[in-house]
């Protein structure tokens, strides 16, 4: 029976697909697909994590075997039967197995995704003692995966096409069944890192139950260019493996089993966005001037070295905001030393041939974990130890990364980005960390190369007192992702608030104002490179209001270019101070 789920729309188009399901796990598990040389070692993972328990479990009944019934009750060896007789089903086992050699999931993967099997299986029955032993399942699934967690095999994605030919039946496909399946992942959450896993193209869309439309789950799909929709609430215990889905990420609604009609609606849709790419893609070579001739510089954010290549294929003139963290994220304890941080970034830099790389000091916390220990939990992690703290709370690690910086930029333009600044004393322990990484260069008669430092203003702190910034930065952009968060008060991957997260806010639109008017008359230079550079239906307000720099996915950039060269900025500027003065400025803007 076709339904539709609504959630937030963040990455546009139209995806038509079978549902990969990634269940929701309390253990933070990876999500990648293996090689076919690998099933027989991921299933020896689970084994060997499943052993560990069954051992556990064994020394824990002996343990209570020799207790009295005073200290060590009978429902204590009740419940540990329980969990053996769990561990041992053989449903769980040739499940986990399936998922391993027929769809080639990595073993953390495959094990949630036979638990959420089961687990269904459990709320469906009417005996309530039968339906609760799904929680013992889930603790028994949880200790496997802690038990895995200690020998867990490196992180390989593959392509689409081994899952391909071991995927579903094609035999009753609604679509044209000469075609591959097109895959869609229906997940309760996916944390950035996940979302890079599958930067490799291996889904065509994505939906998860939670997060908003600027969390960096939702950036890294906008920058994968793929439609997506997020804070879909129940979507991952509504979409059951392998339904057919529609992802309209434009609506922000997610078709489940859809009707012949339904499909051939979406199906011209698809056609029809395609078409519009093809039209837009004749502007590449356009210079990116406006009517009036103004020259705007179109700068990409990227995530990865190897985007350096998508960068310049899109038409940027350099890369606005090069995301270090990605490199530190999902490492589990393990972060990335300063030669391999080195490499990482020269890939970027000779990847843009020329061109600027401004590269970003790690910003992790928040919705981005890094995994492993170095995640505290903290009850506000928005408002906790994020990006520039974490990095001044460790100079140790924060000098590595420096140095790495310094390095690359030995092989071409490199520019350095702090996130997240609000203190002068943060600003000046930046500025004598980055003369302490140079010394220590010095001293160890290492290479490196010149650096423009800039500052991100993404906290109303920091946008009142620019003055202070400019004086120690030699450029500013602006995280208006982070700024409209902090201003507004609103969590920004939070879908529970998403309604109150708005970029045209007055209070917000003051705030960056004033930014780019102080950047002008100073002369200094000002980017925007939170997801408002990448939103046509700002490109003129933003125009008007005197930016002249964007920085954005590189699949936003030929959209944007063209609101450019329509634009007029003569008009514009006074038309902008109109919509600054409204109470409602959104009633301008439509
Ligand atoms: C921002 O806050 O706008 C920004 C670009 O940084 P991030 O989205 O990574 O927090
Ligand atoms: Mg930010």
């Amino acid at each position: 029976m076709t339904f539709a789920i609504h959630g937030l729309a963040v990455a546009r188009g139209v995806a038509i697909g079978r549902a990969v399901l990634v269940a929701a796990s309390r253990v933070d598990v990876a999500h990648y697909f293996i090689e076919a040389s690998q099933v027989d070692a991921e299933i020896d993972r689970v084994r060997r994590g499943r052993n560990a328990v069954v051992e556990e479990l064994v020394r824990l009944q002996d343990t209570v075997a020799q207790l009295g019934p005073k200290d060590a009750p009978h429902e204590l060896k009740a419940l540990l039967d329980v969990h053996l007789m769990l561990l041992q089903d053989e449903e769980l086992v040739e499940g986990v197995k399936h998922w391993i050699k027929e769809r080639l999931y990595n073993a953390e993967w495959a094990l949630t995704t036979q638990l959420e099997v089961i687990a269904r299986q459990f709320d469906e029955m009417e005996d309530e003692y039968l339906r609760e032993r799904k929680t013992d399942l889930e603790q028994i699934t949880e200790k496997v995966l802690r038990a895995m967690q200690g020998v867990a095999s490196p992180v390989v994605p593959s392509g689409q096409e081994k899952y391909r030919k071991r995927g579903p039946d094609q035999q009753d496909l609604l679509l044209d069944d000469t075609v591959d399946v097109p895959l869609v992942l229906i997940a309760h959450e996916l944390t950035p890192s996940d979302m890079l896993q599958f930067k490799q193209g291996v889904f065509a869309g994505f939906v998860t139950d939670v997060g908003g439309k600027t969390s960096h789950t939702a950036i890294v799909a906008r920058s994968m260019d793929i439609p997506a929709v997020v804070g879909a609430r129940t979507a991952s215990q509504l979409v059951r493996q392998d339904d057919w889905v529609i992802i309209d990420g434009d609506a922000g609604v997610v078709i489940v089993d859809p009707s012949p009609i339904i499909l051939a609606e979406y199906g011209f849709k698809q056609r029809q966005l395609h078409l519009e790419r093809g039209r837009l893609s004749r502007l590449l070579n356009t210079p990116s001037v406006t009517l009036d001739g103004e020259k705007v510089e179109l700068l990409a954010n990227i995530e990865m070295p190897e985007d350096a290549a998508v960068a310049l294929r899109a038409g940027a003139v350099g890369v606005g905001l090069f995301r270090s963290e990605f490199l530190f994220m999902g490492r589990y304890g393990n972060l990335p030393g300063e030669e391999e941080q080195y490499q990482a970034y020269r890939r970027a830099v000779e990847g843009m041939q020329g061109l600027p790389v401004t590269i970003r000091t790690v910003d992790v916390g928040a919705d981005k974990p890094v995994g492993g220990p170095k995640d505290e939990q903290y009850l506000n992690p928005a408002l906790g130890l994020r990006a520039i703290r974490w990095s001044l709370a460790d100079p140790a690690m924060f000098i590595t990364q420096l140095r790495a910086i310094l390095r690359s930029a030995a092989h071409g333009k490199v520019n350095i980005l702090i996130p997240m600044l609000a203190h002068l004393n943060e600003i000046r322990q930046t500025v004598s960390l980055i003369d302490e990484a140079r010394a220590s260069l010095d001293r160890d008669g290492v290479a490196y190369g010149p650096v423009q430092l800039g500052a991100m203003i993404e906290i109303p702190a920091a946008a009142l007192m620019l003055k202070t910034f400019l004086k120690y930065f030699d450029f500013l952009s602006v995280g208006t992702n982070d700024l409209i968060q902090y201003t507004l008060a609103i969590d920004r991957a939070d879908q529970s608030v998403a309604h109150l997260y708005d970029p045209t806010h007055p209070a917000v639109l003051h705030l960056l104002a004033d930014t780019i008017a102080t950047c002008n008359a100073m002369g200094k230079h000002v980017a925007v490179c939170g997801e408002m550079a990448g939103d046509t239906a700002l490109t003129k307000l933003l125009l008007g209001l005197g930016l002249r720099s964007f920085s954005m996915h590189p699949a936003q950039m030929l959209s944007v270019k063209q609101e450019i060269l329509r634009a007029d900025t003569s008009k514009l500027t006074v038309w902008a101070q109109e919509v600054l003065a409204s109470e409602e400025p959104s009633q301008l803007l439509q």
